[in-house]
C-alpha cells in the first residue's frame, strides 16, 4: 500500500518546480471500480478538474512508486491550458517531466510496463463535447452511446433544459 498523498504532494511539487503552472484542481479520487483505466482528468463546468486514480495504482504492491507517480502526473498535466488532449503542450510537458525526472509517461500504458500484467489500459481520446445552449454546461464523451446519438432528447442536469449542441473532436 503506498502514501497516496505523499505520492501526491511530490508530484505536484516535482511539476510546479519546472514552472508548469497546474489548473485549480477541485477534488481526487481514488476510483476502486475502474477497470479500463489507470487515471482519468475532468474539467468540471466551474473550470476546476476532477483527477480520478485507479486504487490499484495504489494497493498493488507490484507496481512501483514511480509507475503510480507517472500516472499522477500524467493526469495533472491535463489540468494545464490547453492540456485536456495527448497533443501539443500536454505531449511538450510530458517530454520534459520524462528529461527532467527519468519518468516514462506516455499517453497510454499497458499493465506490464506498470509491473502487472493481464491488466489494459486505455485511455480514450475526447470524441464529443457537448454544451448546454440555455446554461453554458459541457459535458464530454468519450465514446458513442444512447445519449451521444439522441442528446437531442435529454435534458441538462443542471438546468434542465433540453438543449444539448454536439462537437465531434475526435
Ligand atoms: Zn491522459
Ligand atoms: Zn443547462
Amino acid at each position: 500500500m503506498k502514501d497516496f498523498e505523499k505520492l501526491r504532494e511530490e508530484c505536484i511539487k516535482e511539476v510546479t518546480h519546472l514552472g508548469i503552472k497546474l489548473g485549480n484542481i477541485s477534488s481526487w479520487n481514488i476510483n476502486t471500480r475502474a477497470k479500463s483505466r489507470w487515471g482519468l482528468c475532468r474539467l468540471n463546468p466551474d473550470g476546476s478538474y476532477a483527477i480520478e486514480i485507479a486504487s490499484r495504482l495504489i494497493e498493488d504492491d507490484r507496481i512501483s512508486e514511480k509507475a503510480c507517480k507517472e500516472t499522477i502526473i500524467h493526469e495533472l498535466l491535463h489540468t494545464c491550458k490547453g492540456c485536456m488532449r495527448h497533443t501539443g503542450k500536454w505531449k511538450y510537458y510530458t517530454e520534459v517531466v520524462n528529461q527532467v525526472y527519468g519518468y516514462n509517461i506516455k499517453r497510454v500504458t499497458e499493465g506490464q510496463e506498470k509491473g502487472i500484467e493481464n491488466y489494459e489500459s486505455q485511455e480514450m481520446a475526447v470524441k464529443y463535447i457537448f454544451t448546454c445552449g440555455k446554461c453554458g454546461a459541457t459535458i464530454y464523451r468519450k465514446r458513442d452511446s444512447k445519449f451521444t446519438r439522441n442528446y437531442r432528447y435529454y435534458g441538462c442536469a443542471r438546468c434542465g433544459a433540453a438543449a444539448w449542441s454536439r462537437k465531434t473532436v475526435g
